[in-house]
């Protein structure tokens, strides 16, 4: 079954509020909440919206899958956005008055898999390039904060392991709960070990006992040349770490070029604006014009027009995936002169006086 955009499963626009999207998370957990729903599909409809809202709720997150939409986070066995430690407890306390649903997970029988391996989330990083390092390619060194596993505790959060006395190791407590829509009995995550199953003698110091540190990594990375703005490189593994001996998730870094004071780009072409007088534009003229890989001889024609196009080829930009290279634009900006000497003036006045009409001229004046 095609998986559904999350902004559809909460019934809300792309652009709405963080209150819209609880709300309406809200609206669909009263009405598909397993415990509590009569409709035939609850548990299904229910996930859905849990899903949705884990990953909605999180302005990072939002902004990764408005970018790669569900394959942001496609690396969790196709099955979406992986929920599983996600805190709902404020909208579930709020909704149904508290009574443990907020580390609820396993219902319908099932239990917490809070052990399972899962992937690392995928990270998203912006890298600013100068123009030339865009075309040419660089080395840079990027600083990414990641949550790694805790080198004291090995990612356990404690030292010393004994299986959990509240849930005899199963990680999960079948309760009684009365709420306002009855009294039923339900299974939740453990809470004296959080669904692990075991407790430790001594929690770790290093982590607080959640098993992960915030670190901050180097990584020397190669760009290759030929990028553009927009254009993102995948970094395999070197995201978040995974949980439980899962795979790490991915690093993207998506590039911001900066603008040069000179140049345009266009895809892997270049264009160059040349400033040029008007005898130069009339009678033509040899000289050297800056290309990025350095001066090259040009000639401007005789009788060249403004804004007249002229063709380098292969002066342009390298491909990033072929590295076959664009071609340089000349556009000849054809300057007309607001000051004149007196020298000057009397030159073009005597110039004026002699015939420069050519034949587009005719058109005109047989309309007059
Ligand atoms: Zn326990
Ligand atoms: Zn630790």
């Amino acid at each position: 079954m095609e998986k559904r955009d999350y902004y559809e499963v909460l019934g809300v626009s792309k652009t709405a509020s963080q209150s819209e999207i609880k709300s309406a998370f809200r609206k669909l957990a009263k009405k598909y909440h397993p415990d509590v729903s009569k409709e035939p599909d609850a548990e299904e409809k229910f996930k859905e919206a849990q899903e949705a809202y884990a990953v909605l709720s999180d302005e990072a997150k939002r902004k990764q899958y408005d970018q790669f939409g569900h394959a942001a986070f496609s690396g969790n066995n196709g099955a979406g956005f992986d929920f599983s430690n996600f805190d709902f407890s404020d909208i579930f306390d709020d909704l149904f008055g508290g009574f443990g649903f907020s580390s609820f997970s396993g219902f319908g029988g099932g239990s917490r898999k809070s052990n399972r391996p899962t992937r690392g989330n995928d990270l998203l990083k912006t890298v600013e390039l100068t123009f030339e390092e865009a075309i040419f390619g660089t080395h840079k060194t990027i600083t990414i904060e990641v949550m790694d596993t805790c080198d004291d505790c090995h990612g356990d959060g404690g030292h010393g392991s004994k299986s959990c006395k509240t849930c005899h190791g199963s990680g999960t407590v079948t309760t009684e709960q009365h709420t306002l829509f009855g009294t039923f009995m339900s299974r939740t995550t453990c809470s004296t070990c959080g669904g692990k199953g075991v407790t430790y003698e001594k929690k770790c110091a290093t982590c607080r006992g959640t098993g992960k540190i915030h670190r901050r990594k180097e990584l020397d990375v190669k760009i290759p040349a030929g990028v553009d703005t927009g254009n993102r490189l995948r970094l395999a593994g070197k995201g978040e770490t995974g949980n439980h001996g899962g795979i790490n998730g991915d690093l993207y870094l998506e590039f911001k070029v900066k603008n040069h004071p000179l140049y345009e780009r266009d895809g892997n072409d270049i264009y160059l604006d040349l400033p040029i007088t008007i005898t130069d534009a009339t009678l033509g003229k040899k000289l050297d014009i800056p290309t990025i890989y350095g001066p090259v001889k040009f000639t401007i024609p005789a009788g060249s027009q403004p804004m007249e196009k002229h063709r380098i080829k292969g002066k342009g930009i390298p491909d990033v995936s072929t590295g076959r290279k664009g071609d340089m634009y000349i556009i000849l900006n054809v300057f007309i002169p607001k000051k004149l000497s007196r020298d000057q003036k009397q030159l073009l006045e005597k110039l004026a006086k002699t015939d420069l009409e050519d034949s587009s001229f005719k058109k005109i004046d047989k309309y007059l």
